[in-house]
């Protein structure tokens, strides 16, 4: 059966989960002493163990809580910071528990002076009584030159925090200074007058004679109704001890060590008063039981209706709707899958033909302009051209798409008057064909399609990813990114590389029937009379900055300076001005050439395959429509498919992989979830925390009945 002190132990444990609980309160011993009084000896000597901060000028900072657990006989002894999730939890090292709590002392903010907030330690041995103390900074009389000016009040504010009612005050004063000016009494007669809850500890009774002591621990000016207890808990030095007791000490924990000393020490001159830490820890254990069972209904009564008001709160927010952090990511995981199921039916092979064919029309138009758009090739490229020198007049490439071209032709573009004629410059056209497409097959079409296809997955997983609830949690978009990476980075090299093999023949010749050629007709001339668009816009847009009679001005200058003519001085206008004339200029040339073409596009040469040569915009649609089927056909296969049938289970996978800890740090990253859940789990709390309580008030009115 367990104790009461031990059962209340554990509803205190749980209280403490529950922020809110202030109302509900068990009581504990605080220990309260001036700054060297031996408060830190008493501790230990209760413990049995050296774990306290020490070292000249260790101004404790925060409170420690002390739980200590009576475990079954022969259990070794070993420390827990609940409140710590520490790789390695249990401490069975007491000098590494001493520099953890060093460090937690030291790492109070400066800025905060001492901090109200615990340090959570439960000690766990089957050589101490169950109890639970509360260590607090010690009272210091005077503040060091490198400590703030401030430390002293809060020191003492927090002290007062904790010695209110129904905490039973431990309060350490030692026998070399009169109890006159114990700051620790004094503080414990203002709130408990009466000395009811107060334990008096007298330490370094060994510095005083006997007859000082006992009047000390027998003192009448604070008398306190549990009494005084005198200890020595500094063990004698080893060198004053024979050999035989030197082992026989070795063997014996710290308490038995003092125990042993203190009884040496307290001789029948103190036969009439309490002395010994033995004696003190039967004492504290005592008054916790008893204090404990006095706050028993109180505890009841507060607790109950602390769970009706959250029940009731919880029935009017959440209507009583269950929500573990467990449940709520399986639910976000299926509106999560739904998404993506939505997603699979609306992006398939049809929409990853767009997307490639696009980008690989848009390296065919940089290809057209860089090799055929240009003036100087277009000239170079000129069959029949009186010299067929680059710096020739004409532009017959162009010119020869209709018969009235030239009177198309802008003044700023190149004239335009020759005749073509192939046969020269057939060789010529072809061999330059062939370099446009082979620039087109080798510019790795495998990697550009695939990162394609990889960038609109993942566009549209973001997309997703924003929709759906996983947006408030980062621990699960997280996860989803690491699912989704982990299946790209599978598939990306293996389908690019196939993409790259299926393409290799078209790097050597493309093939094209008639019908093929006549819908690539119709398709590279709706894209130069896209391209055409674009230059309109871009060019009226400049226009409409620049205005129409400056821009033409400038124009011209331009244009004559080009040519080596004389012009209109540029110096009245700004290097931004000349620099977007420039733009426009190239962008009417541009125009110009555009026009020129689409007229020539859809004029009877480029009817036929065999005029390929002079027709590249058709030919480069051929190539790009051929490279985007192959490179479809295996986007898909290879990678997307793979992608809607893998992407669940990996996300599922990642899922589950998470730890109990990670699901509830998940589900709480949404404000209103741990809202949710915490209130949930306070009312779980609290219902376990009142069965609990009512368990020991029975037990508790059972020993009494059996004591009666
Ligand atoms: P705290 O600052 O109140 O925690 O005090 P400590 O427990 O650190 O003790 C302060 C000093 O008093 C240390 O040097 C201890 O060795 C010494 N001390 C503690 N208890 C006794 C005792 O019973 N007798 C003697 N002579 N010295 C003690």
């Amino acid at each position: 059966m367990l104790s009461l002190t031990k059962q209340m132990i554990e509803i205190r444990s749980i209280l403490m989960q529950i922020e809110s609980t202030e109302n509900v309160q068990l009581p504990s011993i605080v220990v309260v002493g001036s700054q060297s009084s031996g408060k830190s000896s008493v501790l230990e000597a209760i413990v049995g163990h050296e774990f306290l901060p020490k070292g000249a000028n260790m101004v404790t900072k925060r409170p420690i809580e002390l739980t200590l657990v009576r475990t079954e006989q022969g259990e070794t002894d070993y420390c827990e910071f609940p409140n710590m999730r520490l790789r390695n939890g249990k401490f069975t090292n007491f000098k590494d528990v001493q520099r953890l709590l060093t460090e937690l002392n030291h790492s109070v903010d400066p800025s905060e002076v001492v901090s109200d907030e615990p340090i959570r330690l439960r000690v766990c041995s089957p050589n101490v009584p169950d109890l639970t103390l509360i260590d607090l900074p010690g009272y210091i009389q005077v503040v060091a030159a490198d400590q703030p000016l401030s430390l002293r009040q809060k020191i003492s504010d927090l002290c007062d925090k904790y010695i209110q009612a129904p905490n039973v005050i431990l309060a350490v004063s030692a026998a070399d200074v009169d109890l006159a000016n114990s700051t620790a009494l004094q503080a414990c007669r203002r709130v408990d007058p009466l000395g009811e809850r107060t334990i008096g500890v007298i330490t370094k009774m060994d510095l005083v004679d006997a007859t000082h002591g006992r009047n000390t621990l027998l003192t009448r000016d604070y008398p306190l109704r549990m009494g005084y207890v005198g200890v020595v808990t500094q063990v004698p030095k080893v060198r004053s001890l024979s050999l035989t007791h030197l082992n026989q000490r070795n063997q014996r924990n710290l308490t038995q060590q003092i125990a042993d000393s203190e009884s040496e020490f307290f001789s029948e001159k103190y036969a009439d008063v309490d002395w010994g830490v033995l004696q003190l820890r039967k004492k504290l254990a005592n008054v916790l039981s008893y204090s404990m069972a006095q706050s028993l209904d109180p505890a009841i009564k507060n607790i109950k209706r602390e769970q009706e008001e959250t029940s009731y709160a919880f029935k009017v927010r959440y209507n009583d709707r269950v929500l573990t952090p467990q449940t709520y990511l399986a639910h976000c995981a299926d509106e999560f899958k739904a998404l993506f199921q939505e997603m699979s039916t609306t992006f398939g092979r049809e929409e990853v033909k767009t997307l490639i064919k696009h980008a690989l029309d848009q390296k065919g138009l940089d290809l057209l302009a860089e090799q055929y758009w240009s003036s100087a090739d277009l000239a170079s490229i000129s069959p029949g051209s009186s010299s067929g020198s680059s710096s020739g007049s004409s532009t017959s490439f162009i010119s020869n798409a209709s018969s009235n071209s030239s009177t198309n032709t802008s003044s700023y573009g190149t004239s335009t008057n020759s005749v073509p004629s192939l046969d020269n410059d057939q060789l010529h056209l072809l061999q330059k064909l062939d370099e446009m497409s082979a620039a087109l097959t080798k510019a790795g079409v495998g990697r550009l399609s695939t990162n394609i296809l990889v960038e609109a997955i993942l566009e549209r997983m973001n997309e997703i990813k924003l929709k759906s609830k996983f947006k408030n949690h980062p621990l699960a978009l997280e996860q989803i990114d690491k699912s989704v990476q982990k299946i790209l980075n599978t598939k990306y090299y293996a389908t690019a590389d196939q993409i790259e093999n299926s393409i290799k023949p078209y790097k050597y010749e493309v093939d094209v029937d008639a019908k093929e050629w006549s819908s690539s007709r119709e398709y590279a001339y709706g894209l130069v009379a896209e391209e055409l668009e674009q230059c309109t816009v871009a060019f009226d847009k400049i226009r409409t900055q620049i205005g129409s009679r400056r821009l033409n001005a400038l124009m011209t200058a331009l244009t004559a300076r080009a040519r080596g003519e004389v012009a209109e001085s540029l110096d009245q206008y700004s290097t931004d001005v000349v620099k977007t004339a420039e733009m426009a200029l190239f962008l009417k040339q541009r125009q110009d050439i555009l026009k020129a073409r689409s007229t020539f596009i859809k004029a009877t040469k480029c009817k036929s395959r065999k005029n390929k040569a002079l027709c590249p915009e058709v030919f480069m649609d051929v190539i790009t429509t051929k490279l985007t089927a192959t490179s479809v056909l295996f986007l898909n296969f290879e990678l997307l498919s793979d992608f809607y049938y893998s992407f669940p289970r990996e996300l599922d996978a990642a899922l589950q992989s998470l730890s109990e800890n990670q699901v509830v740090h998940l589900a709480t990253q949404d404000p209103e979830i741990k809202e949710h859940v915490e209130m949930q789990h306070k009312k779980e709390l609290l219902s376990l925390a009142l069965e609990k309580l009512q368990a020991a008030s029975d037990f508790r009115n059972m020993r009494e009945k059996r004591y009666n």
